[in-house]
Formats: C-alpha cells, structure tokens, sequence
C-alpha cells in the first residue's frame, strides 16, 4: 500500500521552522507584517482569509485584514493596494480572490508591489519563476514540490506529469517541477490520451477540480500522487481530484483530501511573508 503523506504534520514541522525565523527577526527588531483584503463576503473567502489571520497570529506574524464591502470600486480597493505598498509594517499583501465582478482582477494583481507578492501572481512574479530567478513562489504549487521534497523523494531526473494547466497551480507546479530537474509533461481537458500519459508519471501531480475523477487506472505501480483537489461533494464532505482509496494500493505514495496539500498553503505564505520581510531589511535570503 501507499505511504500517506501527511500535510498537517509536514506543515507543522515547517511552522516551527518559521517560528524561529521570526525569533530572529525579532531579535533584530523586526516583525514581519501580512495584510489580507477581502472584498465582499463570499463564505469561502472569508474562511480562508479568518484562517491566514489565525497562521499570522500563531507565528507571531503582525497582521492586518480590511474587510471591504462587496460594492467597493476597484479605483477604492487601487488606492487601498497603493498604500499597503508604501506602508514599512506590512511586508506582504494577499487580496483574497475571486473579486466581485465590476472590479477587474488583472489590475489588482498587477498593482501589488512584487515585492510584496506573497501569493506569487503578478506578472513579474511568474516571469520571474519561469526564468529561474528569485521570486515569491505560489503558495499552493511551492507547498506541493515541499510536500515531495519532505517525503524524501528526489525530483530530478523523474517523469512528473501535471493534469490541470491554471496559472494559479497547475502552470506554476509544473515550472517548479522543471526547476527541480524533472521531466515534465502537462495534461488538460484537451489531452489525448491522458490515461496512458499520466500512467507514465513517476509523480503524478492532480489540479483539475473534478471530485474523483482520477482513479487508479491512471497511475502507475509506484508513483508518488498529490492531490490539489478540493471538491464539495453532495453529502458535505470533502474530496480530492483523485480517487483516494481506489489508488492507495497502486501509488506509491499519497496526499489524502483533506490533510495533503490542504494545510501546506497556508503555511508558504507565511514563508513568503517572512522571506519579504528578510529582503526588505537587507536579510539575504
Ligand atoms: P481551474 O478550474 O482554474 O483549472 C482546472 C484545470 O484543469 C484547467 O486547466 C483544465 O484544462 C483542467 N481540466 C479540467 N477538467 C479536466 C479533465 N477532466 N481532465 C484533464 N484536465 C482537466 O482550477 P484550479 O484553480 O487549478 O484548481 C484545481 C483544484 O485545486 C480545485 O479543486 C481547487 O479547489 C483546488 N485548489 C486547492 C488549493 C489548496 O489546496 N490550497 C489551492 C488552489 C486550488
């Protein structure tokens, strides 16, 4: 059977690495600082920005959360990104999306200062990535390639093969996955053959949004399988992209929903955050 990667205890053993970064930081004087915007009150979002406040409080990360209404003009929310840009105690600026529709997100994103990129999405931030210079990596994709790395898996040299090709994970996973010397293959809703492709994969890495759809027909004895996938099934519960139990005898190794890739997000931002801090104070990182 499969070796469960476990993306609550690997994220906790990063968190405490991040919490001695911090001491040190704060040794120094330095606090690093996080702030979030919410525009409107999407239910998902608000979660997910309540829990990168909770992170930010538990390391001990200074933060700050504006909570706009859902009718904000994007030239109001501009002029909020533009000041978060010049202001010294916050270090990194996340704008939770999606945004209400009236606001244009591409002028969001390219507005945030790339150093304060701590989600890793605007244009420079990519570019930078894809030509292998330093950048603030994307939290979802840098937590896939650690959850790997910390499994003790060696990436060079491996088929990686990628299923979903959006900017915010498939793209970027596979560019730190080349950037990690594998060889790599990505697959979309328009791959031809995609079962014998993703049969192929030394790591398989799932980003479609799709409960369920890969199962064990698609992975090869062995393969180390991560699962982006969250999915909202019917009775409640969560679900990867993958098939989970019918692959736990065939995979090698195995990210469950939720627990896998999940926890790690959260967790690479407040890296971010700290790596911005670090650079803005002269700390070479
Ligand atoms: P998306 O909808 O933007 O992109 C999906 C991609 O999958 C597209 O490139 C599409 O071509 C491809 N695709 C769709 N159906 C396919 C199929 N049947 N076969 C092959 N390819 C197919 O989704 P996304 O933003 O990349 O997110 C993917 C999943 O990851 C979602 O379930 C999302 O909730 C989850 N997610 C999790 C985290 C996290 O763990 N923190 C972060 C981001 C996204």
């Amino acid at each position: 059977g499969a070796h469960i990667i476990d993306g609550k205890k690997i994220s906790e053993q990063i968190r405490g690495e991040w919490l001695e970064q911090i001491a040190e930081l704060k040794e120094k004087g330095i606090v690093p600082g996080l702030a979030v915007v919410l525009v409107g009150d999407d239910p998902a979002s608000k979660v997910y920005v309540g829990s990168k406040e909770k992170a930010c409080i538990q390391l001990g990360i200074y933060s700050e959360v504006h909570r706009l209404p859902g009718d904000t003009t994007e030239e109001a929310l501009l002029a909020l990104i533009g000041k978060l840009n010049n202001q010294d105690s916050i270090n990194g600026i996340l704008v939770q999306l999606p945004l209400p529709k009236h606001i244009n997100e591409k002028s969001v994103i390219d507005a945030i200062s790339v150093a304060k990129d701590v989600d890793g999405f605007h244009p420079e931030s990519v570019g930078n990535l894809t030509i292998g210079d330093d950048s603030l990596l994307p939290c979802t994709p840098a937590g896939v390639i650690e959850l790997i790395k910390r499994s003790g898996v060696d990436i060079a040299g491996k088929h990686a093969v990628v299923i979903g090709r959006s900017n915010i994970v498939g793209k970027p996973v596979a560019m730190l996955l080349l950037r990690e010397n594998a060889t790599v293959t990505v697959c979309h809703s328009r791959t031809a053959d995609m079962e014998g492709i993703a049969k192929q994969a030394d790591i398989l890495v799932v980003a479609i949004g799709k409960a369920k759809a890969i199962d064990s027909r698609y992975v090869k004895p062995g393969a180390v399988v991560i699962d982006v996938g969250i999915n909202r099934l019917p009775d409640g519960k969560l679900a990867g992209d993958v098939d989970y139990e019918d692959c736990l005898e065939t995979a090698g190794y195995i990210t469950p929903v939720p627990g896998g890739v999940g926890p790690m997000t959260i967790t690479l931002l407040m890296g971010n955050t700290i790596k911005a801090a670090k650079r803005a104070n002269g700390i070479g990182v």
